[in-house]
């Protein structure tokens, strides 16, 4: 509306109280699309289960964005700078779609433009798992950030303000350093942030991330 679109029909979808909650469902947790960032940081459900999650949500904007934007807002403004998108696609978690032809689930890591037409985002489910660690450096935002999540031997690293879009590298921790680095698209070049700079910060910051989950330092 903004850029001067024009609507028929606005639906508020904060009346709809039954997207807020988060809920235990076992093996991964539901956070409703409605859940604002604060209720995310202040769920002892997410403190007792997904405790680096809940650390690394809670660096998201200050107090007063924490209070009233929304998990699903973050996610489907489709903006490259924001973090959501980042640590959600790291640790493997699911996006649910309401669309005209039923429920969808997409992997949080999908790139927005494969999001499907008309829908709306109704919950993101976070996998729980005993093993899985998580890491997040924001400090050089907006040029560069980087989550890192490590379970085993698997490291899963998502890059966040360098590309138009997040980008993902999933492998062995031990082939990271090379691989990472050939698979990673040209970054951003603007006065901002250099490509160079921006490609060689993606390496530092998940070098240094990994040593940290590897020391069992929390995020
Ligand atoms: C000052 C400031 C600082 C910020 N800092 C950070 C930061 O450090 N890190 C970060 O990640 N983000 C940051 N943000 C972004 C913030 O997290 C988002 O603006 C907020 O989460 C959006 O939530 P909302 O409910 O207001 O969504 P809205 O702004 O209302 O919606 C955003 C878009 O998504 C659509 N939408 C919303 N919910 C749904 C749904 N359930 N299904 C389908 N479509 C939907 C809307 O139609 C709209 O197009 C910042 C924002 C501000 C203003």
């Amino acid at each position: 509306m903004r850029s001067g679109d024009t609507a028929g029909t606005l639906i508020n979808l904060s009346a709809l109280p039954t997207l807020c909650g988060i809920e235990d469902r076992g093996d991964f947790i539901r956070v409703g699309a409605l859940a604002t960032h604060w209720d995310v940081e202040t769920s002892p459900l997410l403190a007792t289960r997904l405790a680096a999650f809940q650390a690394a949500w809670t660096t998201i904007g200050n107090v007063r964005i924490r209070m009233t934007g929304t998990v699903g807002g973050n996610l489907m403004a489709a903006e490259r700078a924001y973090d959501g998108p980042v640590l959600l696609g790291v640790i493997g978690a699911k996006l649910i779609f309401l669309t005209d032809a039923g429920e969808i689930s997409l992997p949080a890591l999908s790139a927005h433009q494969d999001y499907p037409d008309r829908a709306l985002l109704t919950a993101i489910d976070i996998p729980v798992s005993m093993t899985a660690r998580l890491s997040f450096d924001r400090s050089l935002k907006p040029v560069v950030s980087v989550a890192v999540g490590l379970d085993g031997g698997v490291v899963s690293v998502g890059v966040g303000c360098a590309h138009t879009t997040p980008f993902f590298w999933l492998g062995r921790i031990d082939d990271m350093e090379d691989a990472l680095s050939a698979a990673l698209p040209d970054p951003i070049d603007n006065p901002m942030g250099g490509a160079a700079y921006r490609r060689r910060m993606v390496g530092v910051l998940s070098r240094r991330l990994v040593d940290r989950l590897r020391r069992g330092d929390a995020s």
